[in-house]
């Protein structure tokens, strides 16, 4: 026989000292992991004998998975007669972290263990939030072996390991194609040993599980622990809630409740059963770049594909589940599915639904529903731009946050409070909220009352550019010029609001024509503007410019070259703010060339850049400027 040992990839060394030393207090897992991975074999197996009758062959058609103890050597075995590992693939899948879930999980651990106060406590949290699959067998066992004949091979291996840096893999028998996975339990985890535990644990994790689960008796018979049919072809009222959440937890990988529970049967063009789940807690992988959705496809039972593309658009790629369609083709192929008409009716079916129970849950549970939309509500939005068809049916599910509620709100609410004279839906875009509120381009709404959306999720700047109204109002930026405010709503009463304070109009228009000249190109305009109460200047985008939180989101996303020429903005100052009247003042006093007033107007471009986020334009003339001016103005 020959043996080669190899080292484990550094991380799986990592994840087992974790796994193998953590105090997790649901150690049975290990056993849904095993059972899981067993009933993953089998659908793979069943899948390639559609396409190869060698393999039909192979698998002997009956599908299972046999439980076996033997209290003697102290072993707990899993055998499945599904597809098999060939000795690269044992290489590949247990050597490494090939799973992304295994690996932010490591990751995470790793960021825990920097940060003290979380170390123990959150390891097993972790554990249960992202699951570690076959490495979990090593929280009960000394050491695992693995046995295992890929489906269509002659040659079998031996994986074995006792989880400490190194495994070694050998040259085996095994009679048929499949695997045996064998546990040899610790000492302090003898439980694992007594039929009873076994059945219970299988009962309670393990009976949504397609394929029959056995225990082998001591006579020699066969007991089938679970119910072996598959969950969502069964009556809704023959399944308990519980037996919901455990089908959940084993369809998306997950270790939450469900959030919300779709079970249908549709009948009609095409008949399908969907059995889906919106989550309660936020998925790790929710924002990687691939944007996949969730859901599994079968046709008449069988495991057809977990990667189907056009079966959900991506805005909804948290919800998790299965389709099974019997009028699908069996042998459908991932070029046949890009076109398949039915695919895309059963999609249109699905997003119809989803969004229709979406919003039923809104209207009856604003609390929980902000739940789910501080989850989900930057990746539905996406939907805005991708699906136009359904873009009136998201905008009335889509929540915001605003100036002048402290709640979520929705559009119809926003709409149903807009103050007499106004047309649009104001909004603001930005990265943080509560600076974002503070713009001084929305003194004036505030003072008088009118509601400006804050719009913080980098998603937002895409989708308000194409979906331009809703209920006929369009959204217009409260960052642009034209903000029409004179004409809308009353002013507040405010103490802050010098509405009473006198204004210069003639030093006014001095002091902007002086400032036009001293900015030159750098600005597009510079005008006076009711929009302020309390600053002194802001920056606003001409009408049809880009808006410049876009304009910033672009760069750092290398869309657009940090290089380019800033699109020149128009500068607004406020009349009654007391340094604009004193230099409005001197404007008018003199025409002849100022150079402190020139030092002003840059000052006050870099001083509304600032507001806005941005660096001044010129740092180190930014600092030599305020030097100036300090000295000029110190008189001590
Ligand atoms: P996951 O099941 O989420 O992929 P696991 O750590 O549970 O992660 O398993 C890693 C991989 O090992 C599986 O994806 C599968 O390819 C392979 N594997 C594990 N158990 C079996 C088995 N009984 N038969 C065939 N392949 C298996
Ligand atoms: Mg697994």
């Amino acid at each position: 026989m020959t043996q080669e040992t190899f080292t484990f990839q550094a991380e799986v060394g990592k994840l087992l000292d974790i796994v193998a030393h953590s105090l997790y207090s649901h150690k049975e897992i290990f056993l849904r992991e095993l059972i899981s991975n067993a009933s993953d074999a089998c659908d793979k197996l069943r899948y390639a004998a559609l396409t190869d009758e060698k393999l039909a062959e192979a698998s002997g058609g009956d599908f299972a998975i046999a439980l076996k103890l033997d209290s003697k050597k102290k072993t707990l075995t899993v055998s499945d007669n599904g597809i098999g590992m060939s000795r690269d693939e044992l290489n590949d899948l247990l050597g490494t972290i090939a799973r992304s879930g295994t690996q932010a999980f490591a990751e995470q651990i790793s960021k825990n263990n920097a940060d003290k106060d979380k170390k123990d406590k959150d390891t097993s949290a972790l554990i249960g939030q992202f699951g570690v699959g076959f490495y979990s067998s090593f929280m009960v066992a000394d050491k695992v072996e693995v046995l295992t004949r890929k489906a269509g091979d002659e040659k079998a291996w031996l994986w074995e390991s006792d989880g400490r840096g190194s495994y070694t893999i050998a040259d085996a028998e095994r009679e048929t194609s499949g695997t045996d996975i064998i546990v040899h339990i610790k000492k302090a985890d003898k439980e694992y040993l007594e039929p009873m535990r076994i059945t219970n644990i299988v009962k309670t994790y393990s009976d949504h599980v397609g394929v029959p689960v056995t225990l082998a008796k001591e006579e020699g018979e066969l007991e089938t622990l679970n119910t072996a049919s598959a969950l969502w072809g069964r009556d809704k009222k023959d399944i308990t809630p519980e037996q919901y959440t455990e089908f959940y937890h084993h369809v998306a990988h997950a270790f939450d409740e469900p959030w919300l529970t779709l079970h249908n049967r549709v009948e009609g063009v095409m008949s399908y059963t969907n059995l889906l789940y919106v989550p309660t807690a936020q998925p790790f992988n929710l924002f990687n770049p691939e944007r996949k959705n969730h859901v599994k496809l079968y046709v008449n039972r069988v495991f057809i594909t977990d990667d189907c593309e056009e079966l959900l658009p991506s805005y909804l790629r948290f919800v998790q589940g299965v389709i099974d369609s019997e009028d699908l083709s069996l042998n459908i192929s991932r070029e046949m599915m890009q076109h398949d008409p039915k695919l895309a009716k059963i999609r249109t079916g699905l997003v119809k639904r989803i969004l229709g129970e979406l919003k039923k849950k809104a209207e009856k549970s604003a609390d929980e529903y902000a739940n789910f939309w501080g989850n989900f509500g930057a990746v539905l939005k996406e939907g805005l731009y991708e699906d136009f068809e359904s873009r009136e049916k998201l905008l009335e599910i889509c929540r915001f946050r605003s100036t002048e509620s402290d709640e979520l709100i929705s559009l119809a609410q926003y709409v149903e409070r807009m103050k007499d004279g106004q047309e649009a839906i104001y909004f603001i875009t930005g990265e943080d909220q509560a600076q974002v509120a503070r713009s001084p381009q929305l003194e004036g709404f505030k003072s008088k009352g009118i509601e400006v959306l804050l719009l913080t999720d980098p998603i937002d700047d895409f989708w308000i550019q194409s979906v331009g109204s809703f209920m006929d109002k369009t959204f217009k930026s409260a960052t642009r010029a034209g903000s029409d405010l004179d004409s809308m709503g009353e002013d507040k009463k405010d103490e802050d609001a010098k509405d009473d304070a006198k204004t210069d109009d003639a030093g006014v228009d001095a002091l902007v024509a002086r400032l036009k000249v001293a900015l030159g190109e750098t600005v597009k305009d510079v005008r006076a503007s009711s929009r302020l109460t309390s600053s002194a200047v802001c920056l606003v985008s001409d009408e049809g410019d880009m808006d410049m939180h876009m304009e910033r989101i672009l760069k750092q996303h290398k869309q657009m070259s940090g290089d380019t020429a800033p699109t020149p903005r128009i500068l607004e100052i406020n009349p009654k703010h007391g340094l604009i009247l004193k230099l409005s003042e001197s404007a008018k006093a003199s025409t002849e060339a100022n150079p402190a007033i020139d030092d002003a107007a840059h000052l006050l471009l870099d001083q509304a850049r600032i507001l806005e986020g941005e660096a001044p334009a010129d740092p180190l003339e930014f600092a030599r400027r305020v030097s100036q001016m300090m000295e000029r103005g110190l008189s001590l």
